[in-house]
């Protein structure tokens, strides 16, 4: 499978003719090329961006949100091909990528069509001084979007869609592991009557085409989801050219249990929010605080589930986890499990699973480690696989003491029947993301995005709008 560039609502083969292999976890072999794009490709993508902008720009609202309503629908009429293809690309399970990525891929379109429907602005009255004071919101121009492997259709529609409701272009590039599901979206933009040019998709490395997005000197807004490393090159670039910046980084989540909590649906979610799309989840609660009154019995009920898991080939409908993204990351994983035996004791799992006819894949037993200690490595570096730690508390200030001690806060989870303390605990942990009772239920009109070496800036329902927005205000005095 050759993909190809998205540039000025046609497929292009890169300038330079220079490719890049495209691998399937699941079998560990290349099943196709993508675009290794260059400085000149995205200077292609840049101007044809320009280009649209004038008119997009002027395209009334409802227009804009009748053809992102469309890219949805058409992603739901797809989803069966959308979702093998993700699957296919990334490692993950089937029944997950249909139920999850590609789904939610949908409601963005959805969601943002809506939303710029019902976007306003401010109104200030100067009393005294017969003055109005307006705002106006306007788009901001061609603006970037880069994306991570781990949701690829899912956070890489999350930041296009309020980009193109807002009435900017685009220039986006997609994880170079994850390129495919990217690539057929041009072929629903198309269809759905969106003009050319307005999206672009350039696929390549993040150190060539990424960064000659965020060197752009026209490119005045970037959106950005991935590491926390990558997040701080860019921002290094982009601050003295004064873009606009949303970094949506790393994590390192707390997942704190009391033996007030309903254990059944605790013990279901917390298996869920360790092992889901094999730990790749930025929102995954890695660091598992569990209050000593309950903690055998967690241990040995949260173990009996996590044996149950079935690893396997992403394409089975058994299968809980499927492949990690690539070779090297399963190494990086593997690495850490090597130091979690220096640093804890490996309770479950741990091991490469070789499944004889896809012996190649990148499969991993879902794992837990037992530590005493919240400042090893294991549980301050983000490993971003299916491992977890967990570890005992005594007492609320103690855990909430652990639960803040991290150069992360991106989310936390709290599992506790108790208002007094839910109240004081979403005030002080330290996190732009709290869940008291659940995980990962998703309200698309709220604010997300992480504190400390989790990022900058939110995105979500308006929070994404007045991103991809520059404010002017205008003061008529009367
Ligand atoms: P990376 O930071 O490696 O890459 C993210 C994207 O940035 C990729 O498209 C990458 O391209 C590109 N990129 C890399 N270097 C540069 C650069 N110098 N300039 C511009 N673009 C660049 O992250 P991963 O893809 O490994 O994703 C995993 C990380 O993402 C984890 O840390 C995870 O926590 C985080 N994440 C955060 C989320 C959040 O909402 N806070 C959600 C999901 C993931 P390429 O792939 O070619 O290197």
């Amino acid at each position: 499978m050759k993909i190809k560039n998205f540039i000025n609502g046609s497929f292009q083969n890169p300038v330079a003719n220079e490719w890049l292999d495209n691998y399937n976890p699941a079998y560990g072999k290349v099943y196709g090329q993508t675009p290794n794009s260059s400085k000149t490709d995205v200077e292609l993508a840049f101007q044809a961006a320009k280009n649209a902008f004038p008119s997009w720009s002027q395209t009334s609202v409802d227009t804009r949100s009748k053809i992102l309503i469309k890219i949805s629908e058409l992603l739901e009429t797809h989803l069966q091909r959308f979702a093998e293809a993700e699957s296919k690309d990334n490692g993950k399970p089937l029944h997950l990528a249909k139920s999850i990525d590609i789904p939610r891929a949908a409601s963005n379109f959805r969601f943002f069509g809506n939303a710029i429907t019902q976007f306003s602005s401010e109104s200030h009255e100067s009393i005294g001084e017969n003055a109005i004071n307006y705002t106006l919101r306007q788009p901001i121009g061609v603006v970037g979007c880069i994306s991570p492997w781990n949701l690829p259709l899912y956070l890489f529609t999350w930041k296009i869609a309020p980009a193109l409701a807002s009435g900017n272009c685009v220039v986006a590039k997609p994880s170079e592991i994850t390129p495919v599901t990217a690539f057929l979206l041009g072929e629903i933009c198309n269809e759905a009557g969106l003009p050319k040019g307005v999206l672009n998709i350039v696929h390549g490395l993040g150190t060539t085409a990424g960064q000659a997005i965020v060197e752009h000197p026209e490119i005045k807004a970037i959106s950005f989801t991935g590491g926390t490393k990558t997040g701080a090159a860019i921002a290094k670039i982009a601050a003295p050219l004064f873009k606009k910046l949303s970094l949506e980084l790393g994590g390192k989540n707390p997942n704190i249990i009391f033996a007030d909590c309903d254990y059944e649906t605790m013990l279901e979610t917390t298996l869920r929010s360790s092992f889901s799309n094999q730990g790749q989840i930025c929102l995954c609660g890695s660091r598992i605080f569990v209050e000593a009154s309950i903690y055998e019995k967690f241990k040995t009920d949260f173990i009996a589930k996590t044996q149950q898991l079935k690893v396997g080939h992403p394409s089975q409908n058994s299968t809980d986890i499927g492949a990690l993204v690539s070779k090297t990351h399963l190494e990086k994983v593997l690495n850490y499990i090597e130091i979690a035996k220096t640093e804890g004791k490996i309770l479950c799992g741990g091991n490469q699973v070789i499944i004889p006819s896809f012996k190649n894949g990148y499969y991993l037993e879902p794992t837990i480690i037992e530590i005493d200690n919240n400042n090893c490595r294991i549980n301050q570096e983000e490993i971003f696989g299916p491992v977890v730690t967990i570890m005992p508390f005594e007492t609320e200030n103690n855990v909430l003491e652990m639960a803040n001690q991290s150069e992360y806060g991106l989310s936390a989870t709290l599992w506790t029947n108790n208002l007094k303390r839910s109240m004081q605990f979403t005030q002080q942990l330290e996190a732009g993301i709290i869940w008291v009772n659940s995980w990962m239920l998703r309200d698309l009109r709220t604010p997300f995005g992480g504190v400390k070496s989790s990022g900058m800036g939110r995105e979500g329902g308006l929070e994404s709008l007045r991103f991809f927005t520059k404010t002017k205000n205008v003061c008529i005095k009367y």
